[in-house]
């Protein structure tokens, strides 16, 4: 149910540093006047970009998400300027107040658990009929019966639980548990930057309510920084649909094309490809091939010696090492490779079994054990100076490849060099 080994420090840091950044600038007393004028036309500055972005993107869960957090903020920011023109607090601002520190975090869990599902359009009419039916509701109520709806929002329930340190009602601190605890599942279910940044978001609108009246530019600060905590996690998710490969969760041809062109004068390119793929597809079926692409890809990021794997396409890998020599490189590669012919994949699926002899050769162990592993082929290149770029010392990684599929496959071979290194395991 958990996915904890997709979780990751970089799917916070963005947020982290904003939430962190968000609390100093807080605390900071005096402001001049470049910057008291910067926040207060920071929280729609942020939503209008954002906004903008989100809908360029077609995200409309982060983009309900930025209103509701900046319709908070409006709320809110009224009764504040009140409170700093006059000295004293708006006639509204209690039940106001409660209000919004009970309806943003269902809010804000309600829109950051809502996942896109249905066609765009309904979808939008669907978050917006929410907004709409909870706001007029709340206001509907305020307007009506503002005492009796202070009362029910202030009283103390749970008189055993209420403690010294809770500064707003205590209907929020269960609201707040409940709605973390949903956006932490739903993080650890799908770890992915925009999970995360709901729930660093969630921590920074809770740390900022109770100073709303206290710190001048809390308020305007927070809303800020978790507006852009979406917005940031919203382009996180871009950069990595562009430069990360889905199915491996390598980065991928873009990236090594970009990282081509900052090689530098001596470096060794390896291209890898898993041998007789296409027939450990027929005997397995696609969806043990994936596995087996993840587990190959895995392994190979791992290899020492300062490489980096990315995932060139289809069964094939791409192994850069920045500033080495061939001569260095090769312990690690020949490394690699071993790691990967003598590990045994335990399959998933139990009824993907050989059919024939033929298939089963792949398998490995005792007769009839699901397991099965597979070897790659591994053609490296150091950079030449008969190279004049990059892709061509690419291409000679390939031509190495190629020798080293022709020397009988599970072997490393170099370009300009005849030796073949490595077992070439009978097949
Ligand atoms: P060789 O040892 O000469 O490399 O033989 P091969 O069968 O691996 O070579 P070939 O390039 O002909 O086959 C590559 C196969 O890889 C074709 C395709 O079925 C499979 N393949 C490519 N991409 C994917 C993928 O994303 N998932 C799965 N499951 N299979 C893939
Ligand atoms: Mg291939
Ligand atoms: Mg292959």
């Amino acid at each position: 149910m958990f996915r904890l080994s997709a979780v990751r420090l970089s799917h916070f840091l963005p947020s982290l540093f904003l939430l962190v950044s968000g609390l100093a600038a807080a605390y900071v007393r005096d402001l001049n006047v470049f910057f008291t004028s910067l926040f207060n036309v920071l929280p729609t500055l942020v939503l209008l970009l954002g906004g903008a972005y989100c809908t360029v993107y077609r995200r409309q869960r982060e983009l309900f998400l930025m209103v509701t957090v900046y319709i908070a903020y409006f709320l809110l920011d009224t009764q504040t300027d009140y409170y700093r023109d006059n000295g004293v607090v708006r006639q509204d601002a209690a039940v106001v107040f409660h209000l919004v520190c009970l309806l943003l975090p269902i809010l804000f869990a309600l829109y950051g658990a809502w996942q896109e599902r249905t066609h765009l359009f309904q979808d939008m009419v669907a978050r917006f009929a929410v907004l709409l039916a909870v706001g007029s509701t709340a206001l509907g109520l305020e307007q009506s019966y503002p005492q009796a709806l202070l009362n029910w929002l202030a009283e103390i329930r749970w008189p055993a639980l209420h403690g010294q340190w809770m500064s707003l009602i205590q209907l929020a601190y269960p609201v707040f548990l409940l709605a973390f605890i949903l956006l932490v599942v739903q993080y650890l279910r799908e770890p992915r930057p925009l999970h995360a940044a709901q729930v660093i978001g969630l921590m920074g609108i809770f740390w900022m309510l109770p100073q709303t009246f206290i710190l001048p530019f809390t308020l305007n600060i927070m809303c800020s920084q978790v507006m852009l905590m979406i917005a940031a996690a919203v382009s996180h998710e871009a950069y990595q649909m562009a430069f990360r490969d889905e199915l491996t969760g390598l980065p991928g041809r873009r990236a090594l094309n970009e990282r081509m062109q900052r090689l530098g004068r001596n470096y060794v390119l390896a291209m890898t490809d898993v041998d007789h793929f296409k027939k450990f597809n027929d005997t397995h079926g696609h969806d043990v091939g994936d596995q087996v692409l993840r587990l190959v890809a895995s392994k190979l990021s791992k290899v020492t010696g300062g490489g980096r794997a990315y995932r060139y396409g289809g069964e094939e890998f791409a192994l850069v090492f920045a500033a080495k020599t061939i001569e260095e490189c090769l312990p690690h590669l020949e490394a690699v490779r071993e790691v990967i012919a003598n590990y045994n994949i335990q399959l998933r699926n139990q009824d993907s079994r050989p059919q024939d002899d033929q298939q089963g050769r792949q398998r490995r162990g005792a007769a009839g054990a699901s397991s099965v592993s597979v070897t790659i082929s591994i053609g490296a290149a150091e950079r030449l100076p008969e190279h004049r770029s990059p892709d061509e010392v690419l291409k000679s990684a390939d031509q190495a490849l190629y020798s080293a599929k022709g020397a009988g496959r599970n072997c490393t071979m170099t370009y300009g060099h005849q030796s073949k290194r490595g077992a070439v395991r009978t097949a």
